[in-house]
C-alpha cells in the first residue's frame, strides 16, 4: 500500500481544439489516446509532458459532473491523480478516517484503471483521484 507517483493532472476544458493547438502545435506535447469513459460522462484525452501526463476532460453533456463543473467554475484545473498500489486498502483506511469519497467503491476509469475520488471538502479544496492498474 503506497503512492507511487502523480499519474496525471486533469484539466476540464470547453475548447479542445484550442487546447490541442497550444499543447501539441506550440508546446510540442505528445498527443496520446482519446477515450470515452461513460461512467464518468467524459471524453478523456491524454498528452505526454516528458514523464508526466496531462488529462484533458470534455463532458459528454451538461448534466455530467464535468459539465456541471464547467458551468459552475469554467474551464480549469479539475483534479490531481495519484497512482497507488493497494487501492482497496486505501479506500478502507480513508473511510475509517472519515474522509469523504465521491463513490462508495472504486470504478473503472480511462486506461482500464480502477479509480476513486476524494471529495475536495476532505482534501483542502482539491479533487484527488486515486488510481491503480488492474
Ligand atoms: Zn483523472
Amino acid at each position: 500500500m503506497k503512492v507511487t507517483g502523480i499519474s496525471h493532472i486533469a484539466i476540464a476544458g470547453d475548447n479542445p481544439e484550442q487546447t490541442r493547438i497550444l499543447y501539441e502545435d506550440i508546446l510540442g506535447l505528445i498527443s496520446g489516446s482519446s477515450e470515452v469513459v461513460e461512467q464518468e460522462g467524459v471524453t478523456t484525452h491524454f498528452y505526454k509532458a516528458g514523464e508526466s501526463t496531462i488529462e484533458l476532460l470534455e463532458p459528454l453533456s451538461a448534466e455530467t459532473p464535468v459539465g456541471k463543473f464547467l458551468e459552475k467554475r469554467g474551464p480549469g484545473l479539475h483534479h490531481i491523480a495519484l497512482e497507488v498500489e493497494g487501492l482497496d486498502a486505501y479506500v478502507r483506511k480513508l473511510k475509517e478516517a472519515g474522509i469523504m469519497l465521491l463513490s462508495d467503491e472504486p470504478t473503472l476509469g480511462a486506461h482500464d484503471m480502477r479509480i476513486i475520488f476524494i471529495h475536495p471538502k476532505s482534501a483542502g479544496g482539491v479533487l484527488i483521484e486515486l488510481c491503480e492498474h488492474q
